[in-house]
């Protein structure tokens, strides 16, 4: 299959060689300039488990080096996705799809803007990556990868997809409400991202004390009246849900925390701003989610 990946970060750079070494024909995209030198010229370093092993993989940061793709993956942060949305249209082949695994609520949509919409397949990974430095990365965890049509149209492409995934060691499954995946992933995301950031704090540290565990509770059922009234039901558990993700990552900062850490432009917009803007859409009042979402906004309009 051929397949270009938009962003090769963390995660685009990830799936990127695990699809390379099983056999598919894999060109990453990025416009970071120094991690794509670093790839063409010794591979790209991917550490696992304390080894850390060399694929050959094409990248790029060259939009005249595009070349049409059967798969296009878009891995950018969500701050991108509307630009990497332009650029996917431009890679496609006639029968070719779009999947994006980001984290947040919005980029399906972002793309079906600019992308027919049934070429759209949207999910979520539990595997993670860290960038270490250009040309190398920590392939950090691993997990399921859930994926369906965006717009729940059958597309045939899905189990293809699904098969060369599986293949790659990407344990893949799909899923006929793809919707609900997204928002359960979002849950997740709207009750440890933010307060992390913005405390300093780890994962598991929101357990500890009354007032973050409350926190958490109250973002999250405030998202859950926000899915609701948009036709999503989310179980009735989703903040335990939460507060074992939340163990289970105990000794990590969230994906917001390192961005505020390293003083980055956050996903805030497509998390805890998406639960707010969804909000307004149905009248619904969410306080704590707009709270966080201007805290994080402030903290960044602050950096230094
Ligand atoms: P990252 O910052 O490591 O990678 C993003 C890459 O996109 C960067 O290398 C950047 O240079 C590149 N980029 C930006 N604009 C571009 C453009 N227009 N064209 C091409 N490249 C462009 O981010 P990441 O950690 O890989 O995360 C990507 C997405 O996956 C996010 O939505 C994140 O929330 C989600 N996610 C991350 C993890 C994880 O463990 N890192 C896990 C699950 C989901």
């Amino acid at each position: 299959m051929d397949i270009t990946i938009i962003g090769a970060g963390a995660m685009g750079s990830l799936f990127g060689s695990l699809l390379a070494k099983s056999g598919e024909n894999v060109l990453l995209m990025d416009i970071w300039k120094e991690h794509v030198s670093a790839i063409n010229y010794r591979g790209l370093g991917v550490e696992f488990d304390g080894k850390t092993n060399q694929v050959d993989i094409q990248a790029s940061s060259n939009m005249q080096d595009i070349r049409k793709s059967d798969l296009v993956i878009i891995f950018v942060k969500s701050t991108q996705t509307k630009q990497a949305a332009f650029q996917a249209l431009k890679c496609l082949n006639d029968e070719g799809v779009v999947l994006t695994l980001q984290n947040g609520m919005g980029n399906a949509d972002k793309i079906a803007q600019v992308v027919n919409p049934d070429k759209v397949i949207a999910g979520t990974t539990s595997h993670g990556a860290t960038i270490l430095g250009p040309g190398l990365i920590r392939h950090a965890g691993t997990g399921p990868t859930l994926i369906g049509i965006w717009s729940g149209k059958n597309n045939a492409d899905l189990e293809n997809i699904k098969n060369v995934f599986c293949k790659a060691d990407i344990d893949t499954k799909i899923e006929d409400n793809i919707h609900l995946i997204v928002w359960k992933k979002l849950m997740i995301n709207v009750g440890i991202n933010a307060i992390t950031a913005l405390t300093g704090i780890k994962n598991g540290c929101i357990l500890d004390s009354p007032p973050t565990g409350e926190l958490v509770r109250t973002a999250v059922k405030e998202a859950c009246d926000v899915a609701l009234a948009h036709g999503v039901t989310l179980p009735d558990d989703i903040a335990e849900q939460v507060f074992a993700i939340a163990k289970a990552t105990g000794p990590n900062r969230s994906s917001m925390g390192q961005d505020v850490d390293h003083q980055r432009q956050t996903e805030i917009d497509a998390i805890n701003g998406a639960v707010v803007s969804l909000a307004q859409i149905k009248k619904i009042s969410v306080p704590v989610n707009r709270t966080l979402t201007e805290l994080v906004k402030i903290l960044q309009e602050n950096y230094k």
